[in-house]
C-alpha cells in the first residue's frame, strides 16, 4: 500500500502547483452541491442536498424548492415526467444572495415502457370525471406542506405484486387512451388493510367518479400519495397519519376491474415511478398484458 502511495505522489506533485492555481481562482466554497442519481429515467425523481445558501433548483422548465433539513443541509425533490425528453441537461441550483448558481448535469436516460390493453364494460367506461373532481386534484397536486412528514424508506401500501407498472401507455378496449399509467397497480384481495407510505395529513378521503373510494395524503416537501378503489374510507380530510397507518380498505370502486390497489406518488404534482421509491415485486407474466 505504501508503495502505491509513493509511486502516484510524484505525477501530483507535477499537478500540484497547477491544482493549487484552480483552487484559489475558484469561491472558497469548499461544500458543494450533490443530485442523485446522475443519470435518471423517465418518471424518476432527482433528490438534490446542498449547503444552506442554495435554496432552489431549476432543469429546464421545472422548478424545485429546496429546504431546510435538521442537519443544517437543504434538500428538495425534482421530478422527470414520463412526457420529458430524454437528453443531456443543465441542473441550475441558485444561490442566495449575490453568490454565482452551481450547476451539475443530469442524464435523462431513454425509457421504453411497455403498452397495455385494458378491458371495460360500457357502464364503466362511460364513467367521468365531474370538474369539480378535477379542480380538487389540481389543488391536491398544486399545494404541498413545507413541514417535512415522510422518511426513506416509504413503505408498500399493501403487500401483494404489482400487476401493472407505472408508465405503461393504455389502451381502453384496444383504443389508445393517449395517456399513461401514472402509479402502479398491486393485486389485493378485497377488503385487505391499505396503509400510509409514510407520515402525513389526509387532504381528501371521497368517493369519487373515476377513482372511486380514494384518499391523498400529503406528506410534505414535494411528496404526496394517493390511494384509489378502495370499498370503505376510514379517514378523514385533516387528519393526521403515521407511516403504516390504515387508510381503508381495498375495492373495487371507480373505473376498475376487480379488486385491486391503484396508487400514485407526486412529486411537485408530477406522477413519479413509486418503484423508484419502494421495493415492489411485479406478480409473474402480469406486467404486460392482463
Ligand atoms: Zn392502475
Amino acid at each position: 500500500m505504501s508503495s502505491f502511495a509513493i509511486d502516484r505522489a510524484r505525477p501530483m506533485l507535477a499537478t500540484g502547483l497547477f491544482s493549487a492555481v484552480l483552487f484559489f481562482a475558484a469561491p472558497l466554497h469548499a461544500q458543494q452541491c450533490t443530485v442523485m442519481p446522475a443519470q435518471v429515467k423517465l418518471g424518476e425523481t432527482l433528490r438534490i442536498t446542498c449547503p444552506a445558501e442554495f435554496p432552489s433548483a431549476k432543469l429546464n422548465e421545472r422548478s424545485a424548492q429546496l429546504y431546510l433539513q435538521p442537519d443544517g443541509k437543504r434538500f428538495g425533490l425534482l421530478p422527470i415526467s414520463v412526457k420529458d425528453t430524454p437528453g443531456t441537461f443543465s441542473l441550475a441550483i441558485s444561490r442566495s444572495g449575490s453568490g454565482a448558481p452551481q450547476t451539475l448535469r443530469v442524464v435523462i436516460r431513454k425509457t421504453i415502457f411497455p403498452s397495455q390493453n385494458v378491458k371495460l364494460a360500457p357502464e364503466i367506461e362511460a364513467l367521468h370525471s365531474t370538474p369539480e373532481e378535477m379542480a380538487l386534484l389540481t389543488t391536491f397536486r398544486d399545494n404541498i406542506s413545507e413541514t417535512r412528514s415522510w422518511a426513506d424508506p416509504l413503505e408498500a401500501p399493501v403487500s401483494g405484486c404489482m400487476t401493472s407498472p407505472f408508465g405503461v401507455r393504455r389502451l381502453h378496449n384496444g383504443k389508445p387512451t393517449g395517456d399513461y399509467h401514472g402509479g402502479v397497480d398491486q393485486r389485493t384481495p378485497e377488503g385487505e388493510a391499505i396503509r400510509a407510505v409514510a407520515g402525513g395529513t389526509i387532504t381528501f378521503a371521497k368517493q369519487f367518479n373515476v377513482l372511486g373510494n380514494a384518499v391523498g395524503i400529503d406528506h410534505g416537501q414535494g411528496l404526496e400519495s394517493m390511494y384509489l378503489h378502495m370499498s370503505r374510507l376510514v379517514v378523514a380530510p385533516g387528519a393526521t397519519v403515521q407511516r403504516g397507518e390504515i387508510l381503508g380498505y381495498a375495492g373495487s370502486t371507480g373505473r376498475s376491474t376487480g379488486p385491486h390497489l391503484h396508487w400514485v406518488l407526486y412529486v411537485n404534482g408530477v406522477n413519479v415511478n413509486p418503484a423508484q421509491w419502494v421495493k415492489l415485486q411485479p406478480c409473474s407474466g402480469a406486467a404486460k398484458k392482463r
